[in-house]
């Protein structure tokens, strides 16, 4: 017959898919010598069994019950729901994952009129004896029967009322036998059946409710959110009583082994004496700092510390324990690896190093590195946070928190020095804007949107996408979930949620400390992966600089563009209908981009730079509005019927797939060598002025090799006229991005005209898939929740699509040029499961926006240390 039930001295740390958590490790514990309260765990199985026989506790399983609970009356010398020493024993769940959504614990079971007897005389305790009765009563009711805790908490009011106190603890024993009474009769009219007095039937009910909660719409929910799957269900762990509320000498409490939330190697926690568990976190009483216990109870004190010392060293890492006090004697109730802040994380897995606990690559594969957004930004407070009205929820676009006055245009925005820019999407125009904003909120648009790319770049809070909020731009004023907010009103946005709310939410700053930087040290000896960032402007690429990037993986040109003066020069050269036309305008860009680069190859002294030749959607750029579009006709000196004549014919239905890119090369190839000559032009500058310089020319959106072999021929020719020009040369290299499957399909030849390939995975989904990168938004969530895809491709790269694409790109291009260089500059770039991807591929870098080096960074390290276990 299958084992479904382990005792505690059964089972250990390792076991945790079939005992959980809670249960693995109090079986742990009572394998180490720890003082644990005996018990027993129903394992996992025993819980996919019970939806197996339709939600029924099989007979086999109620006689495995039984057959333990005999085991534990042995070790313990009580007698279950008899005798003079009475069995009594706690439920609780308990899944491979500690799962805060499922059910409560219930403490006291066992109890009925006789037992509460016996109780009150072995523990020479009535008033503990009653209390303990009521309080199981009420725990079952709510727990396992559903009746409403507030029922309970109602009758406990009137008894303390109509004695003129307040607190439970002025409750005497008759007035805990009257609530005793009072909660049963209240259980037999909600329930239809008086209060089982068989402890059997008691525990194998509960055993059932733990079960049922395992499917229970909170714990459906909390599985959804955390990404829990594949679980066969939850255990329960029933173990024997022991008290906290025998007198003064009993206490319970809670402890971290080092702080949770700086991390700092010392013990944090809180107990209450004379109290069992649930006081502690219910806030009837205030609980005292750990600490005090030193003073209090220093045996106790002393004999704890000895236990967190055993179970860190055994663990290797922060514990989050309970325990209890029974008459000076002490007990685990449970311990578990602690939750702790980014910070934390950092302090205390550099900590552990140190004291020879761990090596450096367990402390790497410690930290989760989306958790270090949380270092880099300003984040919204726990407090806060909790008062705060939430009114709408969008894509988590660009991490950090902003509060500010809501502004719906880029005028309002300059004028007022900052703000929240609500858009229903941004576009080039937007820029100078979204530079002075404090934060930047879309009703449109996916993770690739324009509002998105151009905000992380930035390092700029951004939620896009939050389809739910309308804007009505005559009354100034936008709406989400009935709240109306007028411009100049006050929101807040979290950019690592997408979630909005109203009025400014108080923020908290997280300093770098010292220990983070010896973290990354470790980092950078263990990756093999290069980390490069996409920066378009020397602003980005300070803070990337900072940040440790270890090249420019793509500056796009285009958004070197968006300057209030240097746009209007770019749409002359779009609408241009001429080669003299096109000229001019080019002649006005050429200062701009030589001095852009200049800057840009000084700041970054010898790194490799790639820079990334025009590649605009155009209807990015097109002037939208009438007044704009006058505005350009009279710049240009032109009729305005001639203009709009252009943009019309200009008009694309599929821009992102349209004259975009390299071909914009073939049909106007000064524009590239213009782009060409300024780079070359900059580095030869920089160089003169004694600083190294490695500039890398990418053609974007390649679909065939002899294409780039006609914007290559060109962009050197153009070269080849500043050098002479210069009388001086400078090594450049000249590749291409892959992001388009045909470029895939036919690396082997485009290698033979590429020195690098750089994956622009942003392209290269949106074409794959067949979803514009602009809408997709719209549907993929759906195709999420729905389980239909695992991930957001657009956020995840897909390993069986793209990614296969990608493989076949590598060996197809390594095979032509076998020093061929490869990186990627999409925005997977910087998403740790596909940075593991990139390294796995055996990438030489991966390229992503400045704020995500560090994210990138250490999922190259963690990447390089799974693949080499
Ligand atoms: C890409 O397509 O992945 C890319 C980096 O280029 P862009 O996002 O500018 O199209
Ligand atoms: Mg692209």
């Amino acid at each position: 017959m299958k084992k479904f039930i382990y005792l505690f001295d059964e089972g250990n740390k390792d076991m945790k898919d079939l005992l959980g958590g809670k249960g693995a490790n109090l079986a742990e514990m009572t394998h180490i010598g720890l003082p644990v309260p005996t018990g027993f765990t129903i394992t996992t199985e025993a819980c996919s069994e019970f939806y197996n026989q339709d939600k029924k506790i099989w007979d086999e399983l109620k006689e495995e019950i039984c057959e333990n609970i005999k085991k534990l009356e042995e070790k313990t010398g009580k007698t279950f729901g008899y005798g003079e020493n009475p069995l009594l024993v706690s439920v609780r769940s308990g899944a491979a994952v500690s799962m805060p959504g499922m059910m409560d614990t219930i403490l006291n079971l066992g109890l009925n009129d006789i037992t509460v007897e016996s109780l009150a005389k072995i523990t020479n305790n009535e008033r503990l004896a009653w209390d303990s009765y009521r309080r199981f009563i009420q725990m079952f009711g709510d727990v396992v029967k559903e009746v409403p805790k507030y029922k309970f908490d109602i009758i406990m009011d009137k008894v303390k009322e109509s004695k003129g106190i307040t607190s439970d603890l002025d409750l005497d024993v008759d007035d805990l036998k009257l609530i005793t009474r009072k909660f049963k009769d209240l259980y037999a009219e909600e329930t239809g059946e008086d209060f089982y007095s068989d402890p059997m039937e008691q525990l194998v009910s509960a055993v059932k409710a733990v079960f049922n909660s395992w499917n229970n719409p909170r714990a459906i929910i909390y599985r959804e959110l955390n990404e829990i799957t594949g679980l066969p269900g939850t255990a329960v762990n029933v173990q024997s009583m022991v008290f906290g509320n025998m007198g003064t000498n009993s206490g319970t409490g809670v402890a971290f082994t080092r702080n949770p939330s700086t991390g700092e190697n010392k013990i944090f926690g809180e107990y209450l004496m004379n109290a069992q568990g649930e006081d502690v976190v219910a806030g009837i009483r205030t609980p005292e700092s750990i600490d005090k216990l030193a003073e209090e109870m220093p045996d106790m004190f002393n004999e704890f510390m000895n236990i967190c010392h055993i179970l860190e060293k055994h663990y290797k890492d922060m514990q989050d324990m309970e325990f209890t006090i029974e008459r000076g004697k002490f007990y685990m109730l449970q311990t578990r690896n602690g939750k702790r802040t980014s910070k934390a994380a950092i302090n205390i897995a550099v900590d552990m190093v140190e004291e020879g606990l761990i090596t450096k690559e367990e402390a790497i594969l410690r930290i989760d590195p989306k958790s270090i957004d949380q270092l880099l930004h300003k984040t919204f407070s726990k407090e806060g946070l909790k008062e705060a009205k939430e009114m709408g929820e969008g894509l988590a676009a660009s991490p950090g928190a902003a509060s500010g006055k809501v502004y719906f245009d880029c005028k309002a925005i300059k004028e007022n020095g900052g703000g929240i820019l609500v858009r229903v999407e941004t576009s080039p125009e937007d820029i100078e804007g979204m530079n002075i904003a404090d934060g930047i909120l879309t009703v449109r648009g996916g993770m690739t949107s324009h509002a998105a790319v151009v905000a992380r770049g930035m390092g700029k809070c951004c939620v896009c996408g939050c389809s739910e909020l309308t804007i009505n731009e005559e009354k100034r004023e936008l709406e989400s979930r009935g709240i109306i907010i007028k411009e100049g009103e006050y929101i807040s946005l979290d950019g690592s949620s997408g979630k909005v709310y109203m009025g400014e939410v108080p923020k908290t700053e997280i300093e770098l400390s010292g220990a983070f930087e010896k973290f990354i040290n470790w980092v950078d000896e263990v990756r093999d992966l290069g980390v490069r960032m996409n920066a378009d402007t020397p602003r980005d690429c300070a803070t990337g600089l900072k940040f440790g990037a270890e090249g420019i993986g793509l500056c796009r040109t285009e958004h070197m563009f968006f300057g209030e003066e240097r746009i209007w020069a770019v749409r002359e050269m779009i609408v241009s209908n001429s080669r003299l036309e096109r000229d001019r305008a080019l002649a006005k860009i050429y200062p701009f981009q030589k001095k852009d680069f200049h800057d840009i190859f000084e700041l970054m002294n010898g790194k490799p730079v790639t820079v990334r030749l025009l590649d605009p959607p155009l209807h990015e750029f097109l002037p939208k509005g009438e007044a704009d579009q006058k505005k350009l006709a009279e710049l240009m000196g032109k009729p305005f019927s001639s203009i709009q004549e252009r943009i019309s014919y200009l008009h694309e239905v599929n821009p992102m797939l349209g004259h975009r890119g390299c071909r914009l090369a073939i049909t106007y190839p000064e524009i590239y060598e213009m782009q060409a000559k300024a780079i070359i032009d900059a580095a030869l500058e920089v160089k003169e002025q004694g600083i190294d310089v490695k500039p890398e020319i990418m053609i974007p959106l390649v679909v065939e090799k002899n294409e780039l072999k006609y914007v290559k021929e060109r962009i050197k020719e153009a070269i080849e006229e500043v050098f002479a020009k210069k009388k001086t040369r400078i090594d450049y290299k000249i590749g291409t991005m892959v992001e388009v499957p045909r470029a895939c399909l036919t690396a082997d030849e485009i290698a033979e005209e590429a020195e690098f390939f750089s994956f622009g995975t942003n392209d290269l989904t949106q074409i794959t898939f067949g979803f514009s990168r602009d809408d997709a938004g719209k549907f993929i969530k759906e195709y999420v929740d729905k389980n239909i895809f695992e991930k957001d491709p657009f956020i995840s790269i897909d390993r069986n699509g793209v990614g296969q694409l990608m493989r076949m790109a590598i060996e197809k291009g390594r095979k032509t040029r076998p020093e061929i260089k490869l990186g990627i500059c999409g925005e997977h770039g910087g998403e740790p499961r596909s940075v593991e991807f990139c390294n796995e591929l055996g990438l030489n870098y991966v390229s992503c926006s400045p704020y995500r080096i560090l994210i990138a960074k250490i999922a190259a390290a963690q990447g390089k240390i799974k693949q080499s276990k």
